[in-house]
């Protein structure tokens, strides 16, 4: 099987946002220690926006200069040692300002959706651009909505086209949320493991795009009930390294604690507890790809060490590959 494993590299998008070494920069080191300690790649979805606000603003705040040389000079190196940089769009950085002490959230247009053609195209094609900057080729063509806010597709299905983004991977089965601020409904989407599609991500049919989905496993709420208590008990081991507070999702905790919900197969915080039993499900099930999704804001020290017991349990049987290797599978 191919195992890819993503993280959304960002920062928290609540009241605090987080630092950017202890979000961003420490915790991609960890996981980077351990990747290249095992000889395997990485895909980093890159919140371009946050970036070129970076840009904007480093010019007036110094502490937002040394943010952007971090965060530029973390990705150059990932990409020139091999790891894979790819494209994750969180559009309400442009609504978002520094005020010399921290980031003022605007979270009120969330998603692409939220903007209207002519912008979706800027941004689509100041955030590529500066991807390719970055990794000096234009190698980004694989695409993952923030908050997995992909539908509806129909409004970005051209500049995706226009831009050489072919590939996406935010759907995740069976999933689905609903609240003022975001939504996506996965719970009609294709089953298989990778399928082609034109206007609809969740729908297989000819068409130009790939879909390429985050794996899903079903979790019973005692799962969650163990996490929350366990980041109390022994917050050593199990809060999250970074720094931040996420964005609200009214109902989200209480849905989880309270009822059995498909989820994301993950390295966050506990949920890598479940990586062996979802690769397992997936190998019994004859999938021949799993998407792994992280966020490196969210790991735990004790995800970390999970972690690097999947890799060496399964370095020899399975393999780990990025977009960049499976290019030409994909497209
Ligand atoms: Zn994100």
């Amino acid at each position: 099987m191919n195992i890819y494993l993503t993280l959304d590299y960002e920062l928290y998008f609540g009241e605090r946002t987080g630092s950017v070494e202890n979000c961003i920069i420490n915790p991609t080191k960890l996981l980077k220690e351990i990747a290249d300690k095992h000889n395997i790649k990485l895909v980093q979805f890159v919140d371009v926006g946050f970036i070129l606000r970076l840009e904007k603003f480093k010019n007036q705040f110094p502490q937002l200069e040394s943010d952007y040389i971090a965060i530029t000079t973390q990705i150059k190196t990932l990409y020139r040692e091999g790891h894979d940089i790819q494209l994750h769009i969180h559009p309400h950085w442009e609504d978002c300002h520094y005020n010399g002490q921290k980031w003022e959230m605007n979270v009120s247009r969330y998603k692409l959706a939220d903007f209207n053609k002519e912008q979706i195209s800027d941004i689509l094609h100041r955030y590529k651009r500066k991807l390719e900057e970055l990794t000096s080729t234009n190698a980004p063509f694989t695409f993952r909505a923030g908050g997995w806010c992909i539908q509806p597709f129909e409004i970005v299905k051209e500049e995706f086209l226009k831009h050489g983004v072919m590939v996406d991977s935010s759907v995740f089965q069976k999933g689905h949320y609903q609240s003022e601020q975001y939504n996506y409904d996965f719970r009609n989407a294709c089953m298989k493991s990778k399928w082609k599609f034109n206007l609809d991500p969740c729908k297989e049919e000819e068409g130009p795009f790939t879909e390429i989905p985050i794996g899903t496993i079903f979790n019973s709420p005692l799962f969650y009930w163990r996490l929350f208590l366990l980041g109390r008990i022994n917050p050593y081991m199990h809060k999250p390294l970074g720094d931040g507070i996420p964005v609200s999702a009214p109902g989200q905790r209480f849905k989880l604690l309270t009822r059995w919900t498909h989820n994301t197969i993950s390295i966050d915080g506990y949920n890598a507890a479940l990586l062996e039993r979802g690769l397992r499900q997936y190998q019994q099930l004859k999938k021949e790809e799993l998407v792994v999704i992280g966020h490196p804001k969210s790991i735990t020290r004790y995800g970390i060490t999970a972690l690097e017991k999947f890799i060496s349990q399964n370095k020899e049987k399975h393999q780990f590959t990025t977009f960049r290797e499976q290019r030409s599978q994909l497209i």
